[in-house]
This record gives C-alpha cells, sequence and structure tokens, in this order.
C-alpha cells in the first residue's frame, strides 16, 4: 500500500515571551491508507501541535515552522497556501476534536454546516446536501435525523454534537481523519460508542485515521501502529502488539505502567515521577533523562539514535545502542 501521509523532520517552535518554545523537535512518522496510527503522549508533549500542523492550523506567529516536510498524497502540504489548504481541509483531511465546539458553529444548523463542505467541496446542490445530511445523521446514529438536521448545535447532547462533529468531518470523504483526543471529554459508556462509531466508518469509508490520544485504552481499542511522544520527539513507533507487548522504551515502560487496570479496582495508578522537560530549555540529550530510572552519562549529553528492532518497531534509547558504555547503574541526578 502507497504512504498516504509522509511527515519528515517536523519542526515547530512558538514564541511565548520572548521565549522559543520548541514543541515538536525533528518529528519523522508515516501513514497508510487505511491506517490507524495513535500518537500518544502527555500533555505538553507536542502531540496536538503535530496533528495541527498537518492540517496547517498553526497560528503563525506566534508559531513558527523551523524545519520539516509534510507530503500528503504525493505533495508537501508545507509549500501550500492557505487557499490551497482551504481545498484540502474538509474535502482530503477531515478533523475532529475534543471539544465540538470549537469546530461546530453554534449560530448555525448542523444540517448547514453538512452541507457547507459538500456544497463548496463536492458541487452539490442545496437539496442534495440536505439529503446527504440526513443519511450522515443517521450514519453516525442519530435519531430522528429529518428533525435533528434543521437543529443547531446547544439543542444536542455532548455524546450527540459528538457524532454530529465526526458527520461533518466525514461529509466528504477525506482520505485522512485527524482526531485530536475526540472521546476525552466523555463519560465511559459514551466513549465506548463513539470509538465503535469511528472504527465502523473506518471499515466503510476507508478513512485512514491519525488518533491523537493520552489513553492507551483508545490506542489498543482503535489503533494499529503507535507512535509514542515525548518532550517534543517520537521515542518509540510500533504496532499496537509490539508496543503493548515488548515495549523498549523506558518512557513507554512508564506509560504502560500507568494505564488503569480494568480487572482490578483498588490497583493505584502508578505515576511516573517527575514532571516533563521545558521545552524552552529543553535538555540537550533524551528528553526523558531528568525522569529516567535507567540514565546514563549518555543520556544527558546526546539524544539516542533511533534503534530498528523489527521493521515497525523503532526506540530511541541508549539502553538499546551498542555505543553506549554499558553502565547499568543510575548516575548521579537520575532517580
Ligand atoms: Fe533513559 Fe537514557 Fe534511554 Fe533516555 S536514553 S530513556 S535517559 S536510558
Ligand atoms: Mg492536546
Amino acid at each position: 500500500m502507497s504512504k498516504l501521509l509522509e511527515v519528515k523532520d517536523l519542526t515547530i517552535s512558538f514564541d511565548s515571551y520572548g521565549k522559543e518554545v520548541q514543541a515538536v523537535r525533528g518529528v519523522s512518522f508515516d501513514l497508510d491508507e487505511k491506517e490507524t496510527l495513535a500518537i500518544v503522549g502527555e500533555s505538553g508533549s507536542g502531540k496536538s501541535v503535530t496533528a495541527q500542523s498537518v492540517m496547517r492550523l498553526i497560528e503563525m506567529p506566534p508559531g513558527k515552522f523551523v524545519d520539516g516536510s509534510i507530503v500528503f498524497n504525493g505533495e508537501d502540504l508545507v509549500q501550500k497556501s492557505e487557499k490551497q489548504m482551504e481545498n484540502i481541509r474538509g474535502r482530503e483531511i477531515g478533523m475532529i476534536f475534543q471539544d465540538p465546539m470549537t469546530s461546530l458553529n453554534p449560530t448555525m444548523t448542523i444540517g448547514k454546516q453538512i452541507a457547507e463542505g459538500l456544497r463548496k467541496h463536492r458541487n452539490m446542490s442545496k437539496k442534495e446536501a440536505h439529503h446527504k445530511g440526513i443519511e450522515l445523521l443517521r450514519l453516525v446514529g442519530i435519531p430522528t435525523a429529518e428533525v435533528r438536521i434543521n437543529q443547531y448545535p446547544h439543542q444536542y447532547s455532548g455524546g450527540m454534537r459528538q457524532r454530529a462533529m465526526i458527520a461533518v468531518a466525514l461529509a466528504c470523504n477525506p482520505k485522512l481523519l485527524i482526531a485530536d483526543e475526540p472521546t476525552t471529554a466523555l463519560d465511559v459508556t459514551i466513549q465506548a460508542q463513539i470509538l465503535d462509531l469511528m472504527r465502523g466508518l473506518q471499515e466503510e469509508t476507508g478513512t485512514a485515521i491519525m488518533m491523537i490520544t493520552h489513553d492507551l485504552g483508545v490506542v489498543a481499542n482503535m489503533a494499529s501502529r503507535v507512535a509514542v511522544m515525548y518532550g517534543g520527539k517520537i521515542v518509540e513507533t510500533g504496532t499496537v502488539d509490539e508496543l503493548f507487548e515488548n515495549p523498549k522504551h523506558p518512557y513507554t515502560w512508564g506509560l504502560l505502567g500507568s494505564m488503569p487496570k480494568l480487572d482490578s479496582e483498588e490497583e493505584e495508578l502508578q505515576v511516573i515521577a517527575g514532571s516533563p522537560p521545558d521545552l524552552a530549555d529543553p535538555p540537550p540529550g533524551c528528553p526523558f533523562a531528568p525522569r529516567c530510572p535507567y540514565a546514563m552519562k549518555a543520556c544527558q549529553k546526546q539524544m539516542p539514535a533511533y534503534t530498528e528492532l523489527s521493521a515497525t518497531q523503532q526506540t530511541a534509547c541508549w539502553l538499546l545502542d551498542e555505543r553506549a558504555p554499558r553502565v547499568e547503574m543510575p548516575i548521579e541526578g537520575g532517580e
């Protein structure tokens, strides 16, 4: 299968009170057609900025595109004008967010919002777009769609708004759907329903999904591959099986340790001690070094290269690098 999306060396910074915050630092990943890739990490890891960069939604300034390429469907989105991007957003790439109200317009009926894309990108008449809108609302499981289509977002419940947002995002059959924490604000039952819905729609429409989440349950449920982000970098990537069964990066170990176990309610959530690095002044070496129980001297000096553990699993950790000194003792300052 050909690559739908190829992001290389993406580097994005933000000006924050005169300081340059290096939010995304040389991130590379790709996505096949029809595939689901999860990008997982804590808040501030750079995962949302990465997602928004693909859509070219970062406001510049304060954002700054420092380096990299974002090749979608064979074309570099970095080189596109804002006008060209307007044609790609919605038509080729759809996006859904944690809060549907950031993408739904409160002053327009849901029907109008679905119709907007269809009329602009698919040349549909008003009537055709209206019918297609009803069909889409049914598809995402909204009851009495013929009535609901004429209602405003505030007349919908939270879960229904999320469904409507998915209908808007998928109206034009995009090749790629970017979902940034799409179920984080929802309660567990609705969350499971929305994930089911997305999986079903993906099977039906064949759209690829880039899923941004901090929730490993969502990853296990939805994704075939995972990229783990920390401190603006991808520290480990692999198939879901590889990362859950055989993780090799100490940060991934920490993440998996902090996943609540579904079968035991008393299990304490294990939190990784310390806090993420200040990206206005990132550590010169491995970003996880200040929190890593295995940190060696080399870790603090230089970012480790990726070690290829399989055709799909790559991990950036000195523990796997044969050039690293074999010192297994935690060093001073390590925890
Ligand atoms: Fe820990 Fe060093 Fe590996 Fe970073 S490179 S995760 S500090 S052992
Ligand atoms: Mg975020």
